[in-house]
């Protein structure tokens, strides 16, 4: 993990947020490289999860909502994760995270330190308008199905949709979690992705099990996660949610141990059936053939894209040795992020041999028409050895190099971070070949 933190930072994956201030516990930014990973694992989600299925609808709804429908939710109530303190150091710990309770009370070399468990809320309220004694207090989404719920009706007519049928979204949440930590894994703000499949009553379980076959398959065809590393924990019902029919979590073996990374729940009516209740809108299906009227079930695949990132980093790193002429490596280990071609931040390095004026000039060129399909980099600082570690660590998957032949045979050289073979390519095929590697 320490390697990976490293890593980010070092290469503008990820740093500690607002760190001219000392930062603020678990706050994260994103630099190029960061950000550009991210937005390849979004972009690859919505087109399998929605443009690539014609019963999936896109939406997007804001942080800040009428704060009954976290009432009719159940959030408001039920929202909560149980907290114990340290009687010792006041520590506070959520009281289900027995290893971590463990591994507090040995560094005290006590047992008996904790308070009895209190419940905690995990909504985060804030508080609008300009008069300070007249404000609205609010909370911040602490989950993205409930636009899903409050819409159904007006997504289902402006769409002429019937059921079967899903809504999808991606966006920011809030939760003030207890404990946040093991890097962007826990945080108090992060993104999911999440949709809600709305199906007749009975269905619920055969679309149940195959949302778990598109997971499953997301994670490694799309996403290229080893499968040693991935397993389904499917909840006992004594453990479920309040909302929840059933439960399967999708673990990754992370560096501390096997835990959540896609959660996938039955949701049966639960939302539907309350916001009906208690805004009095009818939130019903009206089956069209037999004029039947019922709440729909729901089934919910939600996950955290921070955390799929980070598996996706973690997945992704190896360390090999020193690979192209000892006269150039940095150091006898090195550092190559094999990500999936599709997600790495920059897909083409492009490196004059040297700083020659006519050298570079002819390197811009490439350059600059380079960037209009791909995302790309140009570097001609430091030997091209280091240029190319610095391409590997942020995983990228081609490197051109442009040399002094270049200029006589129109040609360079096209070396893959997999393989290290090196191909000679015509500038005038380069784009075309690019294409058809990176397809
Ligand atoms: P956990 O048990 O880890 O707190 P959860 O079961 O409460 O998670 P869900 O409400 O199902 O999580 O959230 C959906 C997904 O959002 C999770 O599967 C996970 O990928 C991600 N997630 C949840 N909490 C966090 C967090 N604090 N920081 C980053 N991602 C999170």
């Amino acid at each position: 993990m320490e390697k990976i933190i490293s890593l980010c930072k070092r290469r503008g994956f990820i740093f500690p947020g607002s760190e001219i201030y000392g930062g603020l516990a678990n706050s994260w930014d994103f630099g190029h490289a960061g950000t550009e990973l991210f937005n390849n694992i979004s972009a690859l989600w919505w087109k399998k999860f929605v443009q690539e299925r014609p019963d999936m609808l896109g939406i997007r709804g804001p942080v800040l909502m009428n704060p009954k429908v976290w009432e009719a939710s159940g959030h408001v109530k039920n929202f909560t994760d149980p907290l114990v303190e340290c009687r010792v150091c006041h520590a506070r710990f959520r009281a289900d995270k027995e290893k971590e309770l463990k591994e507090h009370a040995k560094e005290h070399k006590e047992k008996d330190i904790w308070t009895e468990s209190k419940l905690f809320s995990l909504l985060v309220k804030t508080f609008l308008g300009p008069v300070e004694d007249q404000q609205l207090m609010v909370y911040l989404r602490g989950e993205l199905a409930q636009t899903m719920f409050t819409d159904f009706k007006i997504m289902l007519e402006t769409n002429r949709r019937k059921l079967p049928f899903g809504i999808a979204q991606i966006g920011k949440v809030f939760r003030n979690e207890v404990t946040t930590g093991n890097f962007i894994f826990r945080s108090r703000e992060f993104h999911i992705a999440e949709l809600e499949y709305f199906v007749k009553p009975g269905k619920e379980d055969a679309v149940f099990y195959s949302w778990a076959e598109a997971i499953e398959k997301f994670l490694t065809a799309e996403l290229g996660l080893k499968k040693e590393n991935l397993r389904q924990y499917e909840h006992p019902s004594k453990d479920l949610a309040h909302y929840s029919k059933g439960t399967i979590d999708f673990q990754y073996r992370f560096p501390w141990g096997w835990d959540e990374l896609w959660g996938l729940a039955s949701r049966t009516d639960y939302d539907l059936k309350n916001h009906e209740q208690l805004s009095g809108q009818n939130l019903k299906y009206k089956d069209p053939e037999s004029g039947e009227e019922f709440w729909p079930y729901v089934v919910e695949p939600s996950v955290g894209l921070e955390r799929l990132m980070l598996a996706v980093l973690l997945d992704g790193y190896t360390e090999t040795e020193a690979r192209s002429g000892k006269e150039d490596a940095v150091h006898e280990v090195e550092t190559v992020l094999r990500l999936k071609k599709s997600l790495s931040p920059v897909k083409v390095a492009v490196l004059p041999l040297s700083k020659k004026e006519n050298l570079s000039k002819k390197a811009q060129e490439i350059y600059q028409d380079l960037i209009k399909d791909f995302v790309c980099e140009y570097d001609e600082t430091q030997s091209i050895g280091k240029r190319y570690r610095r391409q590997d660590e942020i995983g990228t998957p081609y490197c051109v190099t442009v040399d002094f032949e270049s200029l006589e045979d129109n040609a360079v050289t096209v070396r893959d971070r997999d393989t290290m073979k090196q191909d000679r390519i015509k500038i005038a095929e380069l784009k075309g070949y690019l294409k058809e590697k990176l397809a």
